[in-house]
């Protein structure tokens, strides 16, 4: 059933691994074998000396948005209480904070905010380049160009609705893309987060992701990325509605599509993934567990009633969590990084993705909006996060942007080498837009070296 010198060739970069083969792996291979395979794969990769982690905030310049995703509990409409667009005072703090903490990228990210004009995004980046040279934007995601190339006023170009840029001819959209892209990375965009990719077959994608990106669009914003010679990254969010095959079908693509641009030579290309399980709290579809398909209540938005696809969310536990990372690792021989998502799987969770694929720890979390508003409320500082690293084997190592190395943590002085007491060590509250977080919630303490 599992060809085993087969997987070791694709270990050792001499093959590549089939849908079939990776379905057989999920549904076969053991844990042990994935962790193995995966890290062998990791380390010719990536050598099995240090493990990266980058400095970054998660800033979510505004939390409006005209789509509604089912399995999302952080938009909001315009006219809403609790709707948000920061101005310059708030960014101005955020962003000098993070290069106090010694941050080197902003990752921003909306809502699809249906009235802001490409003027507002322009002269932000190029406010935000004026005022933090040093940081890089790792800015929008491909659900946000799609939007915006329904709602901007382009000279030249026709506009739509908000949600309705599918309406404009194939070939307007896409020259459309390519001036915004060519407009943003002028005013400082540096690289694109791969932000909204979720799962990318229609039958679930169409379901959860109302009024956002197909897939087909998403990856059309990667692709004018990469020829505009930007680097994105490429996300799954599975646990939900979709089947295995769905989550293969989605990683099938994302390799498809970094071999386009490696084949074209394109300056850009998808330099990491990170995949997560779906988080329900606070969210229409976190709620599908208690829905009784026989009392005629919908699903929200839509029944749902395809056989192959599930009635309740498929909801991912840990171990179902690192399969999925091992085999992306064998999957996705053509992509540099893996990236462990201890925000929502936790840290510790996080620190065994290192022995499932995984060659980086993504980000010390500042501020995170998104996945908070679901339930999830892990933070760490860098102390915390070098310790995960160090306490796996490894030597900890602050990346940029583009995984190069910036500071390699092998002496005294590392930041975790540094606390004296891990039992007082706790990280600072974890930031939610509008309200103080009730500290029980938002205070993780790693209380003793022990328990790593
Ligand atoms: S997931 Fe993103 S695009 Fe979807 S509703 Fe939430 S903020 Fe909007």
């Amino acid at each position: 059933m599992i060809d085993r010198q087969h997987i070791q060739n694709i270990v050792d970069g001499k093959d590549r691994l089939t849908a079939q083969q990776a379905l057989d792996l999920y549904n076969h291979a053991s844990l042990h074998d994935l962790g193995r395979w995966s890290s062998q794969m990791c380390n010719r990769i990536h050598g099995d000396t240090y493990r990266t982690y980058i400095i970054d905030r998660n800033i979510n310049y505004t939390n409006v948005c005209s789509a509604r995703c089912t399995f999302c509990a952080f938009r909001r409409d315009v006219d809403d209480h609790d709707a948000y667009t920061l101005g310059k005072d708030e960014l101005r703090d955020k962003l000098t904070e993070l290069v106090n903490l010694g941050g080197t990228q902003a990752l921003l990210q909306g809502g699809m905010h249906p009235d802001l004009p490409i003027s507002f995004y322009e002269q932000l980046l190029v406010w935000l380049k004026s005022k933090f040279p040093s940081i890089h934007m790792h800015a929008f995601s491909p659900p946000e160009f799609v939007e915006f190339v329904a709602i901007f006023d382009v000279p030249g170009f026709p506009k739509t609705l908000p949600g309705k840029s599918h309406e404009l001819p194939g070939e307007v959209w896409s020259a459309k893309l390519d001036v915004i892209i060519e407009r943003l990375q002028k005013a400082g965009l540096d690289s694109i987060p791969g932000g909204g990719g979720e799962i990318f077959a229609s039958p679930v994608r169409d379901r959860i992701g109302r009024g956002k990106a197909s897939a087909s669009q998403w990856l059309d914003v990667m692709r004018s990325a990469h020829r505009h010679g930007m680097n994105t990254s490429a996300t799954m969010m599975f646990g939900h509605i979709e089947s295995i095959a769905d989550r293969v079908d989605h990683m099938d693509q994302v390799r498809k599509a970094q071999d386009q641009a490696i084949e074209n030579n394109w300056p850009g290309k998808y330099t990491a993934f990170i995949s997560w399980p779906f988080q329900r709290e606070n969210t229409p579809m976190g709620r599908l567990p208690n829905w009784d398909r026989e009392n005629g209540k919908p699903f929200p938005g839509e029944d749902i009633d395809h056989p192959e696809y599930a009635k309740v969310p498929r909801m991912s536990g840990a171990t179902d969590y690192l399969r999925m990372q091992a085999i992306s690792r064998l999957y996705l021989d053509n992509i540099h990084s893996i990236g462990a998502s201890w925000v929502t799987m936790g840290p510790h969770i996080g620190q065994l993705g290192l022995f499932y694929g995984a060659n980086d720890m993504g980000s010390v979390m500042i501020e995170e909006n998104v996945v908070s508003a679901a339930g999830t409320t892990y933070c760490l500082d860098e102390a915390l996060l070098c310790r995960l690293i160090r306490n796996s084997g490894f030597t900890p190592a602050q990346r940029a942007n583009d995984y190069s190395l910036l500071t390699v943590h092998d002496g005294e002085n590392s930041p975790d080498l540094a606390v004296t007491d891990w039992s007082k060590h706790r990280v600072e509250q974890l930031h939610q837009h509008g309200e103080e977080a009730p500290e029980s919630l938002t205070q993780l303490t790693i209380g003793s070296p022990d328990n790593q």
